[in-house]
């Protein structure tokens, strides 16, 4: 995103003894964060509907996490041959000399929470669900940021791939009620500790023998972390991967019914899927399923960049020092959400617009009208004001403009008498009414019947 002209004001500290100290103040936050300001909130707050709901019908519980865990625990958590703990995290020291980490993810911070809270304990499975930033030191670029934010459930206790696939179905789920409905779901099994080590030699010996021909990353992952050649974008490696042994012609019995019943239960889920044998989600802690969902209409050399991704991570608990706990999770990256509805232009949310509005006039009938509008909306009716604008006529054009139905006037005189002036916006009829009674009033006007809940 080329940034725009640079807004630099000078900020002076106070004047010291011997010189004064100017420091520039750069009035734009760091790169690769940014602001969401109210215009797109229509949209992120359809995601956090669309999400929060999708999670409670499921039943999955809230869980909020620290944005800072110590280092380590990403190291041994994500691993450290991965992208995300080799370039991609914000660590630093604390005053204290702790090495800590801003989450580049939210898995690791909840198996720890897990382990730290004995939720082991707890019936089986135990489902959470998070919501919130996440900070990748990345490069910058299009539905791309390095403060990112994303929406997440886990199942902890529950080995059967029935769960696997709710997690696919979830985030499909999602996705569609969005309005993004062109996605393809791409799957794959990475198999278990035990039929992966087989797999990794198999790797090795084949790219091994291809070595030349691949980059200079990928020389490193051969020794470090082979699997992740396989998720290599590099044209040279593509080349070189496309006849590699492939991970689910090398499961071990127990993987490979686990797959075979998963993508069962997709058919019959009627969730359009395809097997993507490359797709090994670089991250260490998987096991047996992964999978990524992507939008279809892909403009030419757009990059893939995944809406929803996921998969089990069996290990995860029991190398963190906790009890052999399986577990199976899924992320959606609400950024890249937001910025796909804007692209198809998807279907908002839209606020509750007040049908009337509140003015006032006079010092006396400004107090009182606070205490009515308090009255008029705890009674569920939605009312707009324009409290710091101070005569009629121009609180009265705020109310044309808002198109509300009703604009109770509430002047010196009514204030004194204990009434206040209905006004009907389309006929122009005007109706003194007593003050006591106005939320009946209002409401006989707009036909409400019964206390309406206001939504958020
Ligand atoms: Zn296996
Ligand atoms: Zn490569």
């Amino acid at each position: 995103m080329p940034l725009k002209k640079k807004i630099v004001k000078k900020v002076s500290r106070k004047p010291k003894k011997e010189k004064e100290v100017q420091e520039e103040l750069l009035l734009q936050p760091p790169r690769g964060m940014r602001d969401i300001l109210p215009k797109d909130q229509i949209y992120w707050q359809q995601v956090r509907r669309v999400t929060e709901k999708a999670a409670a019908d499921f039943g999955y519980r809230r869980i909020d996490i620290p944005v800072i865990e110590f280092t380590n625990l990403f190291v041994r958590g994500v691993g450290s041959g991965t992208d995300i703990v080799e370039k991609e995290m914000y660590s630093f020291s604390t005053k204290g000399g702790e090495k800590v980490s801003l989450r580049p993810e939210f898995t690791a911070g909840i198996a720890r929470a897990f382990i730290q809270h004995g939720m082991h304990v707890s019936p089986k499975p135990v489902k959470l669900y998070y919501s919130g930033s996440c900070y990748r030191y990345e490069r910058p670029q299009e539905g791309r940021y390095r403060e990112l934010f994303q929406f997440g459930c886990e199942a902890l206790g529950e080995q059967d791939p029935i769960i696997d696939a709710q997690m696919i179905q979830m985030a499909w789920r999602i996705i569609f009620q969005l309005g993004i409905r062109d996605v393809v779901v791409e799957v794959n099994s990475i198999g278990c500790p035990a039929c992966r080590k087989n797999y990794r030699n198999l790797l090795v010996s084949y790219f091994e023998s291809k070595r030349q021909k691949l980059c200079i990353d990928c020389k490193k992952r051969l020794e470090k972390n082979p699997l992740r050649i396989l998720d290599c974008k590099e044209d040279k490696c593509e080349q070189v991967k496309a006849n590699a042994p492939q991970s689910i012609d090398h499961l071990c019995e127990e993987c490979r019914v686990h797959f075979k019943n998963l993508l069962e239960y997709l058919e019959e889920l009627e969730i359009p899927f395809e097997l993507n044998h490359s797709l090994v989600r670089g991250l260490d802690y998987y096991t047996k399923t992964v999978f990524e969902i992507f939008p279809r209409n892909l403009e030419e050399n757009a990059k893939k960049s995944a809406l929803a991704g996921g998969g089990r991570y069996d290990g995860l608990i029991k190398m963190l020092g906790g009890e052999q706990t399986p577990a199976v999770g899924f992320a959606v990256g609400m950024d890249r959400l937001v910025s796909e509805m804007k692209k198809l232009g998807a279907k908002y949310y839209r606020e509750p617009k007040a049908k009337v509005f509140l003015a006032q006039l006079g010092s006396f009938a400004k107090k009182k009208s606070l205490k009515m509008f308090e009255g008029l909306e705890r009674s569920g009716i939605l009312v707009a004001e324009s409290f710091g604008r101070g005569s009629l006529k121009s609180q009265l054009k705020v109310a044309d403009r808002l198109g509300v139905e009703l604009t109770l006037i509430l002047g010196q005189k009514e204030a004194l008498d204990g009434t206040v002036i209905i006004k009907d916006m389309t006929s122009g009829t005007q109706e003194v009414v007593d003050a006591q009674k106005i939320v009946d009033e209002v409401k006989k006007r707009l036909k409400m019947t019964g206390t309406i809940i206001k939504t958020i």
